[in-house]
């Protein structure tokens, strides 16, 4: 590591915060956070049991009441203030990110603009916490209807956005007036650490936030469905695991949102511009390594074009540059573990096993860190692994279709729904494809959807609920209904 690497390690804390406190684990245990670059360990982080979810959950609970009726305005100009924090700490953080990660400096970057600006607009958003009044249809009286926070929440999120994920959650639930307990991925935890130095000194009150750090997810997460008190779960990571929290949660019914894996498909039809389509895979495709929830994972091209835009995505993905992402101009980090190899070396694997071709790529490069070369296959049949589950890699397997009913029907074919891409010039097209398409959201001519002002979030099993945008805040709140006698006085 470098001189400035060690600093931005040194510069975080290293702890749980609970009740405005850093603490170390009660039980003083502690997990290692290893560098996907090189496959050493960067720094240890104390590792959170039961004894500390509970802390965590009755610091919520009783921070509760006063943040929840805490001046809305107040309420976001902590998080305006913690927007504005993130942005003149990008290089630190960028840094912090790339380590524990491995996503190159300039994506770590934007990722960081990116996840500032959910702070922005739920400050924004925090204002506007509406109610209504309106007369019943028969007359007779009248209706109040106003919205309150839901109660103390639940936060967790995944590695492969481990700034954006917690502040698309954090900055909605404290808009809200909810009390939260965030939970990283145990792959990631030097980001939320981060983020929550950044918002004690932006004046977030004690027991608003608590971290919990732990290598032990579900023990953590049994303990607070059990504790009582928790009113709120927000997930974001894998579809397997959403739906097992979906089950344990009835238990306490908890209102729930899931932001789960993806299968996006990418369509090219023939009347598109060409050139755009390979611009929109690159970043579809690429953005993060592939690891994204909404990372272009079959791409569905026209059989006129098929030829021309499988060999110039191949070209394109054969010129870049992998390497640690700290490093000069790398364009693909690693992957995030070695797990995540063997899975996508097995579906590029099974997918040549069942006919597909090799245009480029197709192997692990090296034998330190987890990297896996950018690799296209084409011809993939639809009976492949690839096809169906999320391959969460630098792969783009390419199918080809004939018609726009067939292109769609190739689309839909799956349990997944949270993206699609669609590139055509054909406006009438576009809109017939939209409406047919099962997904939560779509990119038109565009390879990438995220923006903090839009609702993001599928269908199926890609979840349900909504995070960013009008409709993000709606997660953490409930509706109270008033229904009001006005003939007689009060
Ligand atoms: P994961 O499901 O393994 O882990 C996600 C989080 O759940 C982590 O914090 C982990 O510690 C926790 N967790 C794991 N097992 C748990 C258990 N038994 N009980 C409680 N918590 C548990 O997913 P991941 O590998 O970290 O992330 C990748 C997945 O996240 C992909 O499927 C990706 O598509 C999805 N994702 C979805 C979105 C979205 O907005 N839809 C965004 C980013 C990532």
């Amino acid at each position: 590591m470098s001189h400035t690497e060690q600093e931005v390690i040194a510069r975080v804390a290293k702890k749980l915060y609970i009740d405005g406190k850093w603490l170390d684990a009660f039980d003083l245990a502690t997990f290692g956070v290893e560098d996907p670059s090189t496959g050493t360990i960067l720094t240890s982080v104390a590792d959170a049991g039961p004894t500390d979810a509970i802390a965590a959950l009755d610091s919520a609970s009783k921070a509760f009441d006063s943040w929840s009726t805490t001046a809305p305005r107040a309420r976001g100009e902590i998080l305006r203030r913690a927007f504005e924090a993130i942005v003149q700490s990008a290089d630190y953080l960028s840094l912090l990110m790339t380590l524990e990660m491995g996503k190159p400096l300039a994506e770590s970057r934007a990722e960081v603009i990116y996840a500032a600006d959910f702070f922005r607009w739920f400050s924004e958003e925090a204002v506007r916490i509406d109610g209504r009044y309106y007369q019943a249809p028969d007359g007779n009286s009248r209706v109040l209807t106003l919205k309150q926070a839901v109660g103390p929440a639940y936060l967790i999120t995944p590695w492969n956005f481990p700034l954006a994920m917690a502040t698309r959650k954090l900055g909605a639930a404290l808009a809200a007036g909810c009390t939260v307990i965030l939970k990283p991925a145990e792959q990631t935890p030097l980001c939320s650490l981060a983020l929550t130095q950044i918002l004690i000194e932006a004046g977030l009150p004690d027991g608003v936030l608590n971290l919990i750090l732990t290598s032990n997810p579900a023990v953590i997460t049994d303990t607070l469905f059990e504790h009582g008190g928790l009113r709120k779960l927000s997930f974001t990571g894998s579809t397997e695991v959403g739906k097992m929290l979906v089950a344990k949660s009835a238990g306490s019914l908890l209102k729930v949102s899931m932001e789960l894996g993806g299968n996006a498909p990418f369509l090219v039809f023939d009347d598109c511009d060409l050139d755009k389509a390979v611009d929109g895979a690159m970043v579809a495709k690429m953005r993060n390594m592939g690891e994204a929830c909404t990372s272009a994972n079959r791409f569905i091209v026209h059989s006129s074009v098929a030829e021309d835009f499988s060999q110039r995505l191949s070209q394109r993905m054969a010129a870049l540059s992998l390497g640690r992402g700290t490093e000069g101009e790398i364009a693909v980090g690693p992957l995030i573990d070695i797990d995540a190899i063997a899975k996508v070396q097995h579906l590029v694997l099974d997918a040549v096993a069942k006919g597909a071709t090799v245009l480029t790529g197709g192997k692990r490069l090296g034998a330190q860190g987890y990297f896996f070369q950018p690799t296209v296959l084409l011809g993939v049949d639809s009976t492949s692994e690839i096809t169906h589950k999320e391959i969460f890699g630098p792969v783009a397997p390419i199918s080809i279709f004939s018609s726009e009913l067939e292109a769609i029907q190739m689309a839909n074919a799956t349990e997944y729904g949270l993206v699609a891409y669609v590139y055509t010039k054909d406006l009438s097209r576009a809109l017939r494809v939209i409406e047919q398409l099962d997904t939560g959201m779509i990119g038109l001519n565009q390879g990438m959807v995220s923006n903090a002002a839009a609702p993001f979030g599928g269908v199926k099993h890609s979840g349900f609920g909504r995070e960013g945008g009008f409709e993000g805040i709606d997660e953490y709140l409930t509706v109270k209904y008033v229904a009001i006698n006005h003939r007689t006085g009060l």
